[in-house]
């Protein structure tokens, strides 16, 4: 097979690594370009159990090759957890690409066009002609690689929301940093000693907030010091969505597990709670919450503010990007987003390949980033998204 393209893929995550398995088969040259390890957001999420099972989670053609090579692998209904999905699948997977494809502690600094700003040559035909050129470093040493295609699959892991109101930072949020955990936090294990016994306020009402409640609630049964207190923006009673016959029971389970929690004694549960001012002190870090007219403080040890995930808009800023205003997902994706149902999109159902276009050729978002600030992304969804560019490029000879 005719070698078509140089595809230059941002990210060694889930999707990063079924994007150039995919691109090889259809005959491109890959290189993926990743600024930690192979599937480095998942190992910071690692002592997570998953929702979905093995089996959602892969790719016939990346298990395939790994049976070939002789590798074991779990149960198509195992649940495993981030590092066991790590371990069994994504590292051995970028192990069979080799250094010469998978380039890891490669971090992509920028994303442009040779010769050619982002106001200038308009029409897209001008803009195809000159290649991509994307600068990257590693350690002290940068450096400029050129591709015709690229698909970044950066995901949005390392880019957390602020805690504050109107989703700023909050008044005195940055100096107040090493006390606040973003994201996920290994209350059970790797971070135990910073929770135990300790005042927690957890803020948010995502899955992984509700991750975090139920983590606490049980650090609580062995180290009985420990206070909860969970702050959620909205006033919503339960505090946790439940979707209605919810395709992954575990999650489901985590939701109502939670929802239980917070009309429990065991949580100092606040809705309708806003974070406005954060300011360490002896004592702690003293919070100023906002409910509805009044302000209160609570003064607690940690934060964990599991408030969400952006993606990096400034990787791609010298490309003609076109995403939604409110969600910072692709355009055309986040109105099909839209136009689904809650049960579509979480199902994973996929979306027609011009869902995924920007004005600018042959770049494309992919994986996590690809909905922007829109939750619930699973990684089925994302390798259907990667094959059905790799078809629409063969189609259309991009
Ligand atoms: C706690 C938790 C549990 C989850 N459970 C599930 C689940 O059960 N099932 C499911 O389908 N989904 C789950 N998800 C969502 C899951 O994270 C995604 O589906 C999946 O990881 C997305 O893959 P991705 O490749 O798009 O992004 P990521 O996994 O985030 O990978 C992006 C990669 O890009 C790299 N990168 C970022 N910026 C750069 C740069 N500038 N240069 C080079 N490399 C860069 C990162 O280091 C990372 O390796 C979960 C998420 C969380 C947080």
């Amino acid at each position: 097979m005719k070698l078509r393209k140089h595809i230059a893929i941002v990210g060694a995550g889930p999707i990063g690594l079924e994007a150039a398995l995919a691109a090889m088969a259809h005959g491109h040259r890959v290189s993926v370009f990743e600024r930690g390890e192979a599937g480095d957001a998942v190992r910071r999420w690692g002592h997570v159990r998953m929702f979905s099972p093995f089996g959602m989670n892969v790719s016939l053609r990346g298990i395939e090759r790994l049976k070939k090579r002789g590798h074991a692998l779990p149960d198509p209904d195992a649940i495993l957890t981030g590092t066991e999905f790590v371990a069994q699948y994504l590292a051995p997977l970028a192990d069979t690409l080799g250094e010469e494809i998978v380039h890891t502690n490669a971090e992509v600094v920028a994303i442009g066009r040779c010769d050619v700003l982002k106001h200038e040559k308009k029409d897209e035909a001008s803009r195809r002609e000159t290649p991509f050129r994307l600068l990257l470093r590693r350690g002290g040493r940068e450096w400029a690689e050129e591709a015709d295609a690229v698909f970044d699959c950066t995901g949005t892991f390392s880019t957390p929301n602020h805690l504050g109101d109107g989703g700023m930072p909050a008044i005195g949020e940055a100096a107040c940093k090493p006390l606040i955990t973003y994201g996920v936090a290994d209350i059970l294990g790797r971070q135990r000693w910073i929770f135990e016994d300790r005042r927690v306020l957890v803020v948010g009402s995502g899955h992984s907030a509700a991750t975090a409640i139920r983590d606490l609630a049980k650090l609580r049964e062995e180290a009985v010091d420990t206070e909860i207190i969970w702050a959620t923006r909205r006033g919503m009673m339960p505090p946790c969505r439940r979707i209605e016959n919810d395709p992954l029971p575990i999650r489901d389970r985590l939701a109502a597990e939670v929802n239980d929690l917070a009309e429990s004694e065991k949580i100092d549960f606040r809705r309708d709670s806003t974070v406005l001012a954060l300011h360490q002190n002896e004592d702690g870090v003293t919070i100023t919450l906002c409910d509805f007219a009044s302000n209160e403080t609570v003064t607690v040890d940690r934060i964990i503010a599991a408030v969400g995930f952006r993606p990096d808009l400034e990787l791609a800023r010298e490309l003609q990007t076109r995403l939604c205003c409110a969600t910072e997902s692709v355009y055309n994706l986040a109105a099909a987003l839209l136009g689904d149902s809650e049960s579509d999109y979480l199902s994973g159902n996929s979306h027609s390949p011009e869902t995924l276009l920007h004005p600018e050729p042959g770049y494309f978002t992919l994986g996590m980033k690809s909905y922007g600030r829109t939750p619930d992304f699973l990684i089925r969804t994302g390798r259907e998204q990667v094959e059905s560019v790799l078809g629409w490029m063969e189609k259309n000879d991009d």
